[in-house]
């Protein structure tokens, strides 16, 4: 019997996993689909702590110092670049914007530059166009591989002895006297004193079976990623109302991104296909993203995808050991933002699991916060990108 399961093979799941195996803990992670099948492989792969909420920031900030030595943790090259993060703003507005962010973070510790004209963005980043008259700059912030990590962390927590199920969904979480008794799986019942919920966008259908509510809004994302291009940008880049973001990977295709659409399907039924963008959705993205990057028009295109996000209603994540049920721990919700802090997140839910104090405040990630009014609306700035 496992001492903890695992639901979802995403980089939190996967990265709790690892967290636990390397304490020596028997762990079973389940995985419907494969490693990074839905967010943690649709995603930009953006890791930055700018545009985070300040209940946020102290967990992004110890994600991005996690990231620069995770290759060595995991032995195996993520493709973690350093690069900077602009927040870019394209009229007055944005500008006001931009502004009140950069005075906010910096009051919050974080080192942000503001390039308050068009040339001073584009010293630091000759490709942007004239239409962005001022950005913000985090120059400590970055961006990596996604499937790659979160294949990473799955493979070092196998090394490390944990079973990882991969095509096997969990069905249903068995509660027995009000404490987890383990998971219900085709393959049968496997029994488990604590049970890690990771299962993204399928999280809520499995917590409402026990009674609780977690309200995700499921949006949609459209991705356009091109062929192999010469450097283009160093930085990750996105807007101040965050309508589209983008980066240029590591072997140098550019992925950019749309902002948060409204998506209408099921979740749990998604296909490739079904969440494909059009080729309409592609022509305003590309229109799009031009305005700030204008290479982006005519780059060849490799692959697009769409990828759905699960916003709660203040766009922060739950990680949680909520009082109802001992034994349960949910790591979920995280709002478009959540793959740079995977590798925190999976040490806050080992230690959640483990029942022993969190290396961090959790108290603005409580699921609770949703029934008692404590969750406040959004701030557009904290999404994707
Ligand atoms: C287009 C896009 C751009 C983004 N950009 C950024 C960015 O720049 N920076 C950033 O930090 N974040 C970004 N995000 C958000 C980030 O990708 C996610 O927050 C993060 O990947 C969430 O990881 P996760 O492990 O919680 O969820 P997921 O990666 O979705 O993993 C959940 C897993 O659970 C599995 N599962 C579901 N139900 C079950 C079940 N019943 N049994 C077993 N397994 C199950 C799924 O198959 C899935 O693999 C972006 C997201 C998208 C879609």
């Amino acid at each position: 019997m496992p001492d903890v399961v695992v639901i979802g093979g995403g980089i939190t799941g996967a990265a709790a996993a690892f967290s636990l195996a390397q304490e020596g803990q028997t762990v079973t992670l389940f995985e419907k689909h494969g490693i990074a099948a839905m967010a943690s492989g649709w995603t930009l792969g953006g890791v930055r702590q700018s545009g985070r909420d300040v209940a946020e920031l102290p967990l992004a900030r110890a994600a991005v110092a996690m990231w620069a030595t995770l290759d060595e943790r995991l032995g195996f090259d993520v493709r973690y670049r350093r690069g900077g993060n602009l927040r870019l703003a394209r009229d007055e507005g944005e500008v006001a914007i931009i502004r009140a962010l950069v005075d906010r973070q910096r009051a919050e510790g974080l080192d942000l530059e503001y390039l308050a004209t068009n040339a001073a963005v584009r010293e630091h980043a000759p490709a942007i166009s004239e239409h962005v008259i001022a950005a913000s700059l985090c120059v400590s912030d970055g961006h990596a591989d996604p499937i790659a990590a979160t294949q990473a962390y799955a493979r070092a927590a196998r090394r490390k002895g944990a079973v990882i199920r991969e095509g096997l969904a969990v069905d249903a979480l068995r509660i027995e006297q009000g404490r987890v008794a383990g998971v219900d799986t085709r393959e049968g019942f496997v029994p488990a004193a604590c049970v890690i919920l990771a299962a993204g966008v399928n999280t809520p259908a499995l917590l409402w079976d026990l009674g609780l509510d977690l309200p995700l809004r499921v949006t949609i994302v459209h991705v356009l990623q091109t062929e192999r291009l010469s450097p283009v940008i160093a930085q990750v880049f996105g807007v101040a109302n965050a309508d589209c973001a983008g980066r240029q990977e590591a072997d140098g295709r550019l992925r950019v991104t749309s902002g948060s659409l409204p998506f209408n399907g099921d979740p749990a039924r998604w296909s490739e296909a079904a969440l494909a963008p059009t080729t309409s959705d592609i022509r305003r993205l590309r229109a799009l993203v031009g305005k700030v990057l204008p290479v982006i028009e005519d780059a060849p295109r490799h692959r697009a995808w769409g990828g759905l996000i699960d916003l709660t209603p203040d766009a922060l994540p739950v990680l949680d050991a909520p009082d109802e049920i001992a034994g349960l721990v949910i790591g979920a919700g995280f709002s478009g933002h959540g793959f740079c802090l995977g590798p925190v997140s999976g040490e806050i839910l080992a230690d959640l699991a483990l029942v022993r104090d969190p290396r961090h405040d959790l108290s603005a990630f409580r699921l609770a916060r949703f029934a008692d009014g404590g969750a406040q609306k959004p701030a557009a700035l904290s999404l994707h990108g």
